[in-house]
């Protein structure tokens, strides 16, 4: 495969674009080499400025559950181009896409439509210790929440340990209010509370990892995390900017049966155009500004490009009865496929998979946290992604990313996957 086009791409953004590119993981820090260049997509291929064609599992990072530009998405949006791009007024649009969203999510009454998931999730903090007039947030170790300053910290050693900014610029009195706390670890959570008695405004989380590689929460864990919230005042976050219309209609809070008091959007919804949404129950909803005291804002928030691609995503999503066990079907099969080459080459992994999220970790041990997700061989992983690129197939480039598997994908793409997962295995 040759990369010529994308290389010297690279090296002029470089010079203009700090890293050369508007999002770190996009520049192949963690894996090596250039980074390829998108040049267009459709359904679940990828093509770079090369010309090279690969079966897409990145799917910007989610949201085309659907596969790349996916047409009733495209057509929303032209036809809404027409008519104007943004009024900063508001719109019916807005209205249709938020009794959708609430008809599809269980638990929540009001929405409210933001540019990104870190906007998501930066609001809904704010609400949250608005709301329980408490300052301190626990979040989990490996989880990302968007580049906003309470939840660039990093893992701290020991139950109490207060946050580390691990981004300068992020400032020790934002830090303090951040805890940490080992995913799928209760006993782990309940000390967090007891050692911070009626300052805890929120638990944050994502209720199915997929931000060091995918990692499911043990049976029992969100229920158990929404009993600690509750006896402590506080309010628990999910953070289904990832796992939101992808695992279920509902999100986790269907699939697990769990009801979190806010749920924080992102991609998934805008069908690949920046739209981010934060819904709870009304009172909830009701603290913030122009009815309430907590303000949050956005000229382009609403945008109705964004919301109309949004709404033919929703509704597509919302009408197809089945996209959701067919999304399960072609993972698991996937699964079984890349496990079995796997083992036939006598690769030491673990593979994590809810729904149509998956990862592959090149270590023996269960990954159930950050900790067991560092464990993984990463000169392994290197040479896995390499090799897979070269045989068209293009994964995360990273051992902390998950996989997200599209609706686009035929059986023959997956076939063509596993068989790239048998060569490359040959090489590791
Ligand atoms: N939360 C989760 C779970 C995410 O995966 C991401 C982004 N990958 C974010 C929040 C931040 O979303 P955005 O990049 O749209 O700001």
């Amino acid at each position: 495969m040759i990369y010529q086009r994308s290389s010297q791409l690279f090296a002029e953004a470089e010079k203009v674009i700090p890293g050369g590119v508007n999002s770190p993981v996009r520049a192949f820090k963690g894996v090596g080499g250039t980074p390829l260049f998108a040049k267009s997509a459709k359904g679940a291929y990828l093509y770079d400025e090369d010309d090279n064609r690969l079966i897409d599992y990145i799917n910007s990072w989610g949201p085309m559950i659907l596969g790349h530009a996916y047409q009733p998405v495209v057509d929303a949006v032209i036809e809404k181009a027409k008519k104007g791009t943004s009024f900063g007024m508001p719109t019916e649009l807005e209205t249709k896409i938020a009794e959708l969203a609430i008809a599809m999510v269980p638990n929540i009454d009001k929405i409210r439509f933001v540019n990104s998931g870190t906007e998501a999730c930066m609001s809904a903090i704010r609400l949250a210790r608005a709301y329980t007039k408490k300052d301190k947030i626990i979040k989990f170790s490996g989880c990302y929440h968007g580049h906003s300053d309470s939840f660039l910290i990093a893992a701290g050693s020991g139950l109490s340990t207060f946050g580390v900014p691990n981004s300068p610029g992020v400032t020790q009195g934002t830090a303090k209010d951040t805890l940490l706390a080992h995913y799928n670890d209760i006993e782990n959570v309940k000390a967090l509370f007891e050692a911070n008695l009626n300052e805890i405004a929120a638990v944050i989380i994502e209720p199915v990892a997929g931000n060091m590689g995918c990692v499911p929460p043990k049976e029992g864990f969100l229920q158990a995390l929404k009993e600690v919230c509750h006896n402590h005042n506080a309010l628990l976050i999910f953070d289904e900017v990832m796992t939101g219309f992808r695992l279920a209609k509902g999100g986790a809070q269907e699939l697990y049966g769990v009801n979190a008091d806010i749920a924080c959007f992102g991609k998934v919804i805008g069908g690949g155009l920046p739209v981010g949404a934060f819904a709870a129950r009304e009172e909830i909803m009701n603290f913030l500004a122009p009815l309430g005291p907590v303000y949050q804002a956005g000229t382009l928030s609403g945008n109705p490009l964004a919301m109309a691609a949004g709404y033919a995503m929703l509704q597509a999503l919302n009408s197809d009865v089945a996209i959701y066990d067919r999304l399960e079907a072609k993972t698991a099969y996937l699964h079984q496929g890349i496990e079995k080459v796997l083992k036939a080459n006598n690769i030491v992994f673990t593979i994590n998979r809810v729904g149509s999220m998956i990862s592959v970790h090149f270590d023996a041990n269960p990954v159930v946290d950050f900790q067991t997700a560092k464990n993984g061989d990463n000169d392994t992983f290197k040479k896995f992604f390499h090799g897979m690129l070269h045989e068209g197939v293009y994964i995360a480039p990273s051992a902390y990313e998950t996989w997200f598997i599209t609706d686009a994908l035929t059986y023959e793409d997956l076939d063509i996957t596993i068989e790239a997962v048998n060569k490359v295995a040959k090489t590791l």
